[in-house]
Parts: C-alpha cells; sequence; structure tokens
C-alpha cells in the first residue's frame, strides 16, 4: 500500500498524523511525506539567529522527526510562508506528488482555521477529484486535525494504538522539533504540550475502545 502525507509545515504530519504514518511503515507500507511550507517564515528570530540558519534547523527537525517514524521517502519543498497566497505552486506541487499514486492522502482538514492548513487542504482537494483524473489506486482522503481541534464532529475515523506507538514514536517524533518545544515554553495549558497530546489521544482513542487513537474527517472516498 501507498501512503501520501502532504502538510503544510514541517511538524503538523507529526501532529497531525504521525502514528498513522509509524503503524503504517510497520506494516510494510511505502510512506511518502510531503511538507509545502519550511515552517520558520512566520515567526520571530532573535538577532543572533539568521533565517536561513532556522530554515535549515527546522529542516533537519523534521528529517529526525522522519526517522523516528521510519520515513525516508521525504519531499520537503520550503515554500516561504504565508502560503495562502501561492496556490498555484501548492497545486502544482500536489499534482505532481501525486504520481507516486497513493491508495491513501493524509492532509489538513478545510475547515482549519490557520490559512496555510486550510489552503493546502484546499488545494488537495481540487487536485484529488475523482471524476476529473484517472487515478489507477486512491481510495480515500483523510483530514487530520492540528491542535487545538474546533470542530470534532467532523472527526469520525479513528486508528487506534498503543503506549509504545504514542511514546516512542509520536511523541518523541513531535520532541525532535525543539524550536517549537522552545516557542511553547512553559505554557502548560498550550494545547502542544506533551502532555495534552496524550490527553487529546486518550479521548479519541476511547472512541472506539482503544488506548490512545488519532482522529480524521473523510474528505473523499472511493468505493468499487
Ligand atoms: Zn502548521
Amino acid at each position: 500500500m501507498r501512503i501520501l502525507v502532504i502538510a503544510s509545515h514541517p511538524d503538523d504530519e507529526t501532529l497531525g498524523c504521525g502514528a498513522q504514518i509509524a503503524l503504517h511503515r510497520d506494516a510494510g507500507d511505502d510512506v511518502r511525506v510531503a511538507v509545502v511550507a519550511d515552517g520558520v517564515s512566520g515567526y520571530k528570530w532573535s538577532r543572533e539567529q539568521s533565517i536561513v540558519k532556522a530554515r535549515q534547523r527546522r529542516k533537519d527537525e523534521f528529517m529526525a522527526a522522519m526517522e523516528i517514524l521510519g520515513v525516508s521517502d521525504i519531499v520537503y519543498l520550503g515554500l516561504v510562508e504565508p502560503l495562502f497566497l501561492k496556490q498555484q505552486a501548492v497545486k502544482s506541487f500536489v499534482r505532481e506528488l501525486l504520481a507516486f499514486d497513493p491508495h491513501a492522502v493524509y492532509t489538513h482538514m478545510p475547515t482549519d482555521r490557520d490559512d496555510d492548513h486550510k489552503m493546502v487542504a484546499q488545494s488537495v482537494l481540487i487536485e484529488t477529484r475523482f471524476w476529473a483524473r484517472p487515478f489507477a489506486s486512491l481510495e480515500a482522503v483523510y483530514g487530520f486535525p492540528i491542535p487545538p481541534v474546533n470542530d470534532t464532529s467532523r472527526l469520525t475515523v479513528v486508528r487506534g494504538f498503543h503506549v509504545e506507538t504514542m511514546e516512542r514514536r509520536k511523541i518523541a517524533a513531535w520532541n525532535c522539533y525543539v524550536s517549537e518545544q522552545e516557542r511553547i515554553g512553559d505554557r502548560v495549558h498550550h494545547p502542544r504540550t506533551g502532555p495534552n497530546l496524550r490527553s487529546q489521544a486518550h479521548v479519541w482513542g476511547s472512541w472506539i475502545g482503544q488506548p490512545y487513537g488519532e482522529a480524521f474527517e473523510p474528505l473523499a472516498a472511493r468505493v468499487s
């Protein structure tokens, strides 16, 4: 099986579907993870840290996270944010990625409150219209929520997993993003702290009677 993950920023793939990526790899599936933006353009940098260094640092963090999730098939476009002004570039990027002929695509939810997330989701939906292009293998497109999760009613697909996958894969991959941890600092109520990510995954797991879970919005499906 071929799985394609398309995320806006390096770290969205881990937050949104890090456990799925690990589970697919463990099952022997081919997983390609693509990230559109550099993930740093919108941030304020300290005087001693140049934007070039910051971009490289974020890319290194992404590569380290992918190693933990078992992914070597990586596509890093590194577009400068904001993405919402660059829909044509993102759409062509998505179109090229679909040559991978995936069985399933994971991306953002079109209702996400972040403009870049929303635009990537919309680009994927446009480029995966079943009637417009002949897809040999594509069966489903899923939207993943990035915490904080605002609209849980759309999340009707849940996949459960155990503590090892949570701790040694998803949380361990998330911990590679040290620049993000620094931004969160000691704000214990931030939605992306390790404890809050665990709590959220516990709740999703409980929906299907599993220790942990990741939840998705079904965006498109073909049953044949
Ligand atoms: Zn993001």
